[in-house]
């Protein structure tokens, strides 16, 4: 692994700013500024340039794609590419499959596998909860029944977040119904061309589509097709979830928006004057402003537990719960400045163009519609206090 010195920083954040400005598709970049998620082939390309770059991993290991870099640089490039409005790659295929199986995968299922999940030529959506399931995932009942080399699955997921797109989905299922509910749970890998599998769109309240249910009706998927071994999902299924909370703090983001939020109050005017000198407005200003500085020193504090003991456990907790609530309420401070101009709502579908650039007012209303959506997935906010309250505060 290559150092990375405290010097070799500002290097290293020019290199992705001259990278971002010169690959990221200026269509692209007003997209992602609305908070709309890219087209099927916005974001196939996109992590085929990043691929090119040899970025669109650098977590992984370099035998498989990886960019060698120590977890301080990974941190700078998020944080860069963030600030710089530059969307994540695959998240599915990159944050989640990837590091499952290269933990626990077979070394068939890797170089099966990871290749073209880095390339963006799979696409993985992530099939975890159901009508009956959500925070409560263990109360999964997507039932896997075991006929020589083959599972047959039956049962239904929901919520699979660009399961429009899919090809493959890696999948919690049950294929134990006596005991504990946490041991009767296995890790598939479903190929979502079978025959059996069936999908129905779901959209936003808004108007996009992200969001799609399963249906698996006798679907036969390979016993090899299994990611560690039988009723052993659930150990596998919760090192997900926390690589997911992992990177949620979004510092990067909430600083772009503050940002714009100070730029907005030049340009605004409150009562006859800028709306930067209003007295009251200013004093929420800089109280975002210091959120937003906390939230920098939670996240590098987050960074230096990975660094010095690899794991960052239920910490995760805390920087998912704080990074959401201090984007949300920049996005609530960037409403409130507008007023009424934030305020219609016209739903959206997916595929229509992007007639004109990136108005302020709808920019501000989707980013707001748009961060309800992590509010919830990946362990609502709820969910995450409880786990602080009981994990890290011993209440
Ligand atoms: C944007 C987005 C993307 C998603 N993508 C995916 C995906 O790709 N794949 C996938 O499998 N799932 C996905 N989900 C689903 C997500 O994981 C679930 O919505 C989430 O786990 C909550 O489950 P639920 O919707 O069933 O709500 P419920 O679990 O029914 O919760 C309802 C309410 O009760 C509260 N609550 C529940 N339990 C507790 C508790 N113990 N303590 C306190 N409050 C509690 C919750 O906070 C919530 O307010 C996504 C969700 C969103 C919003």
């Amino acid at each position: 692994m290559r150092d990375f010195a405290a010097s070799d920083e500002a290097a290293f954040r020019a290199e992705i700013a001259e990278f971002v400005a010169d690959a990221l598709p200026e269509e692209v970049r007003a997209r992602h500024a609305l908070g709309r998620g890219l087209t099927r082939d916005q974001t196939v390309d996109w992590q085929r340039r990043l691929a090119e770059r040899g970025w669109a991993a650098p977590q992984w290991p370099v035998e498989w794609g990886g960019a060698g870099w120590s977890t301080r640089q990974q941190f700078v490039f998020e944080d860069e590419m963030s600030r710089r409005g530059a969307p994540q790659g695959h998240t599915f295929n990159i944050r989640m499959i990837g590091p499952i199986l290269l933990a626990h995968g077979s070394e068939a299922q890797k170089r099966r596998f990871l290749p073209p999940a880095l390339t963006g030529e799979d696409w993985w959506c992530q099939g975890y909860s159901e009508p009956g399931a959500g925070s409560d995932l263990a109360a999964l009942t997507t039932r896997a029944r075991r006929e020589g080399d083959h599972y047959v699955v039956y049962g239904s997921k929901i919520w699979t977040s660009g399961g429009q797109h899919a090809n493959w989905m890696f999948c919690l299922v049950r294929t134990e119904a006596e005991g504990p509910r946490q041991n009767g749970i296995s890790f598939l890998l479903i190929d979502l061309t079978s025959p059996g599998v069936s999908r129905r769109a779901i959209r936003h309240f808004y108007g996009a589509h992200v969001f799609n249910q399963f249906f698996f009706e006798g679907v036969r998927v390979p016993v090899e097709n299994r990611v560690g071994e039988e009723n052993q999902g659930w150990t596998i299924a919760k090192a997900l979830l926390e690589h997911e909370r992992l990177f949620s703090s979004r510092h990067g983001e909430a600083q772009r928006k503050l940002a714009r939020l100070q730029r907005l109050a030049r340009e605004l005017r409150l009562g006859g004057r800028p709306a930067i000198e209003d007295p009251h407005f200013r004093q929420g200003l800089a109280a975002r402003a210091m959120e937003v500085r906390a939230l920098g020193h939670l996240t590098a504090r987050a960074l230096e537990r990975l660094v010095e003991d690899g794991v960052i456990g239920e910490f995760a907790s805390v920087m998912k719960l704080r990074g959401i609530e201090v984007n949300q309420r920049l996005d609530e401070a960037v409403v409130e400045l507008l007023g009424p101009d934030a305020l219609p709502a016209e739903a959206e579908f997916e595929g229509a163009a992007l007639a004109e650039p990136p108005a302020d007012a709808r920019n501000a209303r989707e980013s707001r519609y748009w961060w309800r959506g992590p509010a919830i997935a990946g362990g609502s906010q709820e969910v995450q206090r409880g786990i602080i309250a009981k994990r890290i505060l011993n209440l």
